[in-house]
């Protein structure tokens, strides 16, 4: 059965649907007329809106939506106070009495008040002083961090059910509070707020709660209020960060993949003999068997200690792609212009090489190359003294072109630009690897360093496909070639790893 495709379940805008400006693509929202504040949820408006959370973690859901209902009725009957967005910083510029005639049907209720107490724990909280008034001494502080904590964790994500319950919260005390209207056509769209949730199409109702909720951010709930910014870090002074245990990752076995690979790497060696009808030098007989198994070497190699889980996996699996790429784009130009290029190109990278290095004593000299045997590459073919250095692309292209050229750019889109993101250290792939996320919730999921990333997605079942195009390819150029990498997935077993894979 075919696997649903992924853009089913994408909901935000496709590739097709950015505009393109020269080299960047811009996704439709930002080319929107105008400058566009952006208040976020989570960072400026969750904060001000922390009371409310503490009644959400502690409540049942009819239980907290009835008490909301009974403030939004409190708004109404208090219309003079013009509370917009139910928020923090908005209390504090509250007398007291007002505060209290808002607050009544939970400053009526004792339990209701216990619950709210965590807020003490918060010294600059804008509107501490009216909550100071009422709310019971707190005794159990990390009792009521933890608290505040699973109110947070319930509401980071924008659309959760309680994010999207206390943002109708806000919704409907701005309407009780005469600050929004619906025009008369709107009213069936007025029925479903008001009844929420139990009247309308909830995949409808509820985004057009959060989005009428965003549309009226007032300025104290925005990033302008300092109250935002002194909660997160309040927080983040008074928190511990949670970071993630170490998972021992589970043992792969890959013996069986390794012995199969060894194998290939044997029966396109002996394939080499079979073809070959000359010693002279033959770019095309060398390039052709000398792609194939440096693509293999590499797929023995990401097999071994774990590499293909690790991140040089990725850096293999590239490097594949690119040798696939230049063998496919070699095939469709299959002529000895074309092979000798990419062999003097190669020859003259040496030449390069070796001249950058014979100044240097040999205490300066990098570890990982014998200038004597660079020397010896570089003139293998043809006197160092003619061969010309290119110092561009050898085929005077780049990879992408050159893999649609080659009819094979739909490999090059799904093997080669996220793996080079490791390879370059690019942000993403930085994030991806060293980094994980801080558990407590009051420090909203920040980035922390994570233990050495031994489990990534394993590379292997990729390698082998790849491998087997460039065998593909092998089977075109010398003819006939049928061995394949049968074995498509590592082996997963249930031990732990052995130590040596700490
Ligand atoms: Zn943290």
């Amino acid at each position: 059965m075919a696997s649903k495709k992924r853009s089913s379940k994408h909901s935000g805008a496709s590739l097709d649907q950015h505009h393109r400006e020269g080299k960047t693509l811009i996704p439709p929202y930002a080319r929107l007329p105008g400058k566009i504040e952006l208040s976020s949820w989570r960072d400026d408006r969750l904060p001000e809106m922390v009371w409310a959370t503490l009644i959400c973690a502690q409540n049942k859901r009819d239980s907290y939506l009835s008490i909301f209902r009974e403030l939004a009725d409190s708004a109404h009957d208090n219309q003079d106070i013009k509370c917009d967005g139910m928020g923090h910083s908005r209390f504090a510029t509250l007398t007291d009495v007002q505060f209290d005639k808002l607050f009544d049907p939970i400053l009526s209720s004792k339990d209701r008040l216990f619950q709210l107490s965590p807020l003490l724990l918060l010294k600059n909280l804008p509107d501490r002083d009216h909550w100071l008034r009422h709310l019971p001494i707190l005794e159990e502080e990390e009792t009521a961090w933890q608290l505040l904590g699973k109110g947070i964790a319930e509401n980071l994500w924008h659309q959760s059910q309680a994010a999207t319950d206390i943002r109708w919260l806000r919704v409907i005390c701005l309407i009780a509070s005469g600050k929004m209207h619906f025009a008369e056509t709107m009213r069936e769209h007025l029925r479903e707020v008001m009844e929420y949730p139990t009247y309308g199409d909830m995949r409808k109702v509820r985004p057009s709660i959060r989005a009428a909720e965003m549309a009226f951010v007032v300025p104290e709930d925005g990033p302008t209020s300092g109250w935002p910014i002194a909660f997160w870090q309040e927080c983040l002074n008074s928190t511990k960060c949670h970071p993630a245990p170490f998972r021992k990752p589970k043992a792969i076995k890959i013996e069986r993949m390794a012995d199969e690979a060894f194998k290939l790497y044997d029966a396109v060696s002996n394939h080499f003999y079979d073809s070959l009808k000359t010693t002279d030098i033959d770019p095309r007989m060398d390039g052709v068997f000398g792609m194939c198994l440096y693509a293999i070497t590499l797929h023995i190699t990401l097999l071994s200690s774990g590499s293909h889980r690790r991140l040089q996996g990725r850096f293999f699996i590239r490097t594949i792609v690119e040798i696939y790429v230049t063998f496919a784009f070699l095939l469709k130009n299959d002529t000895e212009t074309f092979w000798k290029r990419y062999r003097v190109h190669g020859n003259g990278q040496a030449k390069l090489a070796f001249l950058k290095l014979v100044d240097l004593s040999d205490s300066e000299v990098p570890s990982y190359v014998r200038p004597d045997e660079l020397e010896q590459l570089a003139n293998e073919d043809r006197w160092q003294e003619f061969l010309e250095i290119d110092l561009g692309n050898w085929a005077k292209s780049d990879l992408r072109k050159m893999s649609e050229e080659a009819g094979v750019k739909p490999v090059y889109d799904k093997f080669y630009g996220w793996p080079s993101g490791y390879v370059h250290g690019h942000w993403g792939a930085v994030r991806d690897t060293v980094f994980d996320l801080c558990l407590n919730p009051l420090h909203r999921y920040h980035r922390v360093p994570a233990p050495p990333r031994l489990d990534m997605g394993s590379v292997a079942p990729d390698s082998v496909k790849l491998i087997n195009l460039i065998l593909d390819q092998l089977s075109q150029a010398y003819p006939p070639f049928k061995a394949r990498l049968r074995i498509k997935e590592p082996d997963t077993v249930t031990e732990a790893a052995p130590t040596s894979e700490k």
